[in-house]
């Protein structure tokens, strides 16, 4: 694409989407464009702001070369300026993410592993107090510690499911 000059100092031009004249950055007069030429420079920065959009390591990439395109354009110089922080702040996540993500990720599935052991043990333990409970009071003979005791029983098979139910959605 043809560089903009200024026909009356040769400054750069500067053009603004959605106008037909372009300002000269050194003398400040006024240079018509081709509103065919302007309605495409639209184009090719809008279709920038879509590839933005994805929010992807190739979009902002395809975002910055679309936009370098038409660096003449005044907001295609600041949103190439936010494009490549964004394009930065997204490879930060990414390698942030990766490197003691996978580590972690191994981690997690053994903790994982080992609270649904937990939680098992004290279903387990609950249901037998629960039935043993009950055998007692049919029985008539059911003692306060008994009871107490299964409760707490009941009470950490509850807690370790709830713990187990947390730690799903997160993996
Ligand atoms: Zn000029």
């Amino acid at each position: 694409m043809r560089a903009f000059t200024c026909p009356i100092c040769g400054g750069k031009l500067k053009i603004k989407i959605g106008t037909e004249y372009a300002a000269c950055d050194s003398c400040g007069s006024l240079t018509k464009i081709d509103p065919e030429e302007a309605e495409r420079f639209g184009e090719i920065y809008r279709s920038a702001e879509r590839s933005m959009r994805l929010n992807s390591v190739e979009g902002y990439e395809e975002a910055l070369r679309q936009l370098d395109s038409i660096s003449f354009i005044e907001e295609a110089q600041k949103t190439h300026a936010e494009c490549e922080k964004r394009l930065r702040d997204l490879q930060a996540n990414l390698t942030q993410r990766q490197a003691p993500g996978s580590a972690s990720e191994s981690q997690n599935t053994s903790f994982a592993g080992v609270l649904l052991a937990l939680t098992l043990v004290f279903c387990a333990a609950a249901f037998t107090g629960i039935a043993y409970l009950a055998f007692r009071l049919i029985q008539g003979t059911l003692s306060p510690t008994a009871t107490a005791l299964v409760i707490a029983l009941a009470a950490l098979a509850v807690v370790f499911a709830f713990l187990n139910k947390l730690k799903k959605p997160n993996r």
